[in-house]
């Protein structure tokens, strides 16, 4: 069963050729600078990289160059494209219409688009790939999987936010919450290594570019630190986290600045790269750390206490906790930023294992002392798998039927 994950974003693309039964990834890759010029990245296993230089005047261009690619003589996976059995969209923001996963049709496009003004960068992008699959390929279906779906289970205490109520029934403001479908992985994988526990308790640290923290009770988010955007909770790549939002208007009138520019102010210039003054990449940071740039010091330290902070506060939600998951760039990849944000939470039964921690190794690992009440764990991420999988079970009896009723007709 192939599966072909497409997330669509304004300038750029990401894809996967997924077999959703195996989770093998036939080819991989990443398309860049649509409407500017076009590159793209095409992967085949761990030794295959190609480059293609080539113009991609629209997203129309870039998805018709990645399927040639796929099929081509020379780069070839498969051999036409007929051996896709469905698309699955990885989606931003599908509000509080959608919970889960849904196959594609009219009325969940329009829904998509009626969204747009809640993620006017994302789901703009998103139907177009949908659209333009429909297009290339009209007798493939196509399912959509939401940033936002997971968390629709948190309750309205969690989700609201301290303002005149009728703004969140006029005017959608609440928090949504993003990362959801790393968050639903990472936490599944954490109860099968709990053994499937009764009434776990379970905090994910998603760290990577963009980052956010859930808690999970018993399979479903309860609370995560994103809020009506992305912008909201911990410190990120480029982006502030929670500020006081008095910030704004007092910045606006210091700096002259409009609200186009200071929302681009807090989401680009801002986080690691606004305090360090020196990159969003986190290794470059703790690099200049470790040279004796104060700055980057006191990013680190903002940063981790970000992290702390919340997840104390998850844990009196959730009243304890079982375990704590790091993933993604920062969470799989940091030994510091793990050992920084564990250490100090001893009193709490948070005990991190300093050599485990900091062994390089790869897959699902434990890296908490044997005494430690709350397990840790690194959990890689992978929201391809996701998609894939939501896309094969959506789709698979809709397939069954298609099959059948081609079989009856050749009989
Ligand atoms: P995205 O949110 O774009 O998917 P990733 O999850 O790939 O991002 O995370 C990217 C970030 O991970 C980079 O900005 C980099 O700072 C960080 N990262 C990757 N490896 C390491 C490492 N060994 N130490 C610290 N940070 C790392």
């Amino acid at each position: 069963m192939l599966v072909f994950v497409l997330n669509a974003g304004s300038s750029s693309l990401k894809y996967q050729l997924i077999n959703a039964k195996t989770a093998d990834v036939i080819a991989s890759g990443l398309v860049e600078r649509i409407g500017i010029d076009g590159i793209l990245k095409h992967e085949v296993g761990e030794n295959k990289k190609l480059t293609f230089e080539i113009n991609m005047p629209t997203h129309k261009e870039a998805i018709e160059l990645v399927l040639k690619t796929l099929t081509h003589d020379e780069t070839k996976v498969i051999n036409s494209i007929s051996e896709i059995q469905a698309i699955g969209h990885r989606v931003v923001h599908g509000g509080e219409y959608f919970k889960e996963s849904v196959i594609v049709n009219d009325e969940v496009i329009k829904k998509i688009e009626e969204l747009i003004p809640l993620a006017p960068l994302h789901n703009p992008a998103n139907i177009l790939g949908i659209k333009i699959c429909q297009d290339l390929m009209p007798n493939i279906p196509n399912v959509v999987v939401f940033d936002t779906a997971f968390h629709q289970t948190m309750p309205e205490e969690n989700f609201l936010y301290a303002v005149p109520h009728e703004d969140y029934t006029e005017h959608h403001l609440r928090k949504y919450g993003f990362h959801g479908t790393s968050h639903y992985f990472v936490s599944q994988e954490a109860i099968k290594l709990l053994e499937n526990k009764k009434n776990s308790r379970i905090i994910v640290c998603h760290l990577g570019n963009g980052s956010s923290i859930c808690a999970v009770k018993n399979g479903e988010s309860i609370n995560t630190s994103m809020g009506l955007t992305p912008l909201e909770g911990l410190i990120m790549g480029t982006r502030s986290g929670d500020i006081d939002a008095g910030v704004i208007p007092y910045l606006m009138e210091r700096k002259e600045m409009n609200s186009h520019q200071i929302v681009d102010y807090l989401n680009k210039k801002s986080g690691i790269l606004g305090v360090s003054g020196i990159s969003s990449d986190l290794r470059e940071v703790i690099k200049a750390s470790n040279d004796g740039d104060k700055r980057a010091t006191i990013t680190i330290e903002m940063m981790c206490n970000r992290i702390k902070k919340y997840l104390c506060s998850y844990a009196g939600l959730l009243g304890g906790v079982d375990a704590i998951c790091f993933t993604a760039g920062i969470g799989e990849n940091s030994d510091l930023i793990r050992e920084k944000v564990c250490t100090g939470l001893e009193f709490m039964g948070i005990e991190i294992d300093k050599e485990k921690n900091s062994k390089r190794a790869s897959g699902n690992r434990e890296i908490n002392k044997k005494t430690s009440k709350t397990k840790i764990y690194i959990i890689p991420t992978n929201e391809e798998f996701v998609i894939a999988r939501d896309t094969y079970n959506l789709t698979k009896d809709w397939l069954y039927l298609l099959q059948n009723e081609n079989l009856n007709k050749i009989e």
